[in-house]
């Protein structure tokens, strides 16, 4: 008897934990596609940062924002989660319809390789377009019809000029990670380039540490009344 009430104890104590986890934000309460809740846990993801808590249900609204928290608060999943999700719910294969952007090589790869996790138990394909690969192998990579590009943005630009049969123009959602640096590099022309280059009624989602006012000008001709989310405080 003691042991069946010890059993119960237990069960009810979980079924607490979970609705907890629920109405506190988890991931389960994200309504995201099994296959992407599945790699989060794989990846070891227990609870959603605060940034992830709250950027992720916004952005899976479908509209612009400017997420600002600092280096190391997860910003990474915070977009990744959602826009994985966005394209994992209306899978149509023939052209790529995510761009994430970022400053340099190294900060690309390793987002292609958080993507890449994320996106193991979709059929999405993924590609990572940056400068020092070689271009034979990422123009194969583009014959592939990825749905999902991660890439610096000189790279980029260079393809679509370079292919005449690879286009931005299906792209639906674009991601600008560390946009501060990405301004700071000097990218603003080509940024402005690719903005051309992408569907009209994108989606924008910029992701940064800070918002100097180059920054903000560039959200002002770049994003469509972006909801700006900011962790600074909490940080
Ligand atoms: P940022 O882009 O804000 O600098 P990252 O996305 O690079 O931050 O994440 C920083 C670290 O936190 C990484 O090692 C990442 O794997 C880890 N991380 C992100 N989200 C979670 C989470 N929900 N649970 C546990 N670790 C996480
Ligand atoms: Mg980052």
């Amino acid at each position: 008897f003691e042991r069946v009430e010890k059993l119960t104890g237990r069960r009810l104590k979980q079924e607490k934990l979970n609705k907890k986890k629920q109405k506190s934000g988890g991931f389960e309460s994200m309504d995201l596609p099994p296959d992407i809740f599945r790699a989060i846990k794989r990846k070891g993801y227990r609870l959603p940062t605060p940034i992830q808590r709250k950027a992720i249900p916004v952005i899976s609204t479908g509209v612009d924002v400017v997420a600002m928290a600092r280096t190391g608060s997860g910003k990474t999943a915070a977009f990744v989660v959602p826009v994985l999700a966005a394209l994992q719910k209306h899978s149509l294969r023939n052209g790529a319809r995510a761009l994430i952007l970022a400053p340099t090589r190294e900060l690309a790869l390793q987002t292609f390789a958080v993507t890449r996790d994320m996106a193991k138990f979709t059929d999405l394909r993924l590609c990572a377009l940056v400068g020092g690969d070689s271009m034979e192998m990422q123009f194969e990579d583009l014959a592939n019809n990825p749905d999902v590009i991660v890439a610096t943005p000189g790279r980029v630009l260079h393809h679509t000029n370079e292919i005449e049969s690879f286009s931005l123009r299906l792209v639906e959602k674009v991601v600008l990670d560390e946009a501060d640096r990405l301004l700071e590099m000097g990218f603003q022309e080509q940024l402005s380039e690719i903005m051309k280059k992408v569907s009209q009624s994108r989606q924008t989602l910029l992701f940064s540490a800070t918002l100097p006012s180059a920054l903000a000008e560039f959200v002002k001709v770049g994003l469509r009344e972006p909801r700006v989310i900011r962790l600074d405080s909490e940080m």
